[in-house]
C-alpha cells in the first residue's frame, strides 16, 4: 500500500515532528493554511473517518487530546483554534490517512470555503 503518512511514521519520509508516542504522531503540514498547521494522525492507518471501527474509539478521543496539547504548547489555545477532519472527495481529502488538522494562529472564519 503507497500511504505518504505510513511512509512519515516509518521514517522513509522525512517531516518536521512535533510529537511522537507509541500511537500518534504530530507534524507541521508541509503547505501550512494558518500560522500554526499540525497534522496529527494515528500510526496506525485509517484510511477516512468512515473506517473508524469500534476498537479505534480510544484512539480517535486520543488524537484530540493530543491537539489540545500541541495548541497549549504553540500559544493558541486560549485566542482559539480549528480541529479539522476532512473525509473523502467533497470535503477535499487528498490523503487517505486519517489525519486531524490542527489550525490556528489567525482568526479563522465561518463558513469555511
Ligand atoms: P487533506 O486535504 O485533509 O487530505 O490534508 C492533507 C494535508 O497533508 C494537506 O494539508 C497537505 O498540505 C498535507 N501534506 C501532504 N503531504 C505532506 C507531507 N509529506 N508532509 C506534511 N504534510 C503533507
Ligand atoms: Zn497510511
Amino acid at each position: 500500500m503507497n500511504c505518504t503518512f505510513c511512509d512519515i511514521v516509518e521514517k522513509k519520509r522525512s517531516a518536521k515532528i512535533l510529537y511522537e508516542d507509541d500511537v500518534v504522531l504530530a507534524f507541521e503540514d508541509i503547505n501550512p493554511q494558518a500560522p500554526v498547521h499540525v497534522l496529527v494522525i494515528p500510526k496506525k492507518h485509517i484510511s477516512t473517518s468512515l473506517d473508524i471501527q469500534d476498537e479505534d474509539k480510544s484512539l480517535i478521543g486520543y488524537l484530540f487530546q493530543i491537539a489540545n496539547k500541541i495548541a497549549k504548547g504553540k500559544g493558541i489555545a486560549e485566542s482559539g483554534f480549528r480541529l479539522v477532519i476532512n473525509c473523502n472527495r467533497e470535503a477535499g481529502q487528498t490523503i487517505f490517512h486519517i489525519h486531524l488538522h490542527l489550525l490556528g494562529g489567525r482568526v479563522m472564519h465561518w463558513p469555511p470555503g
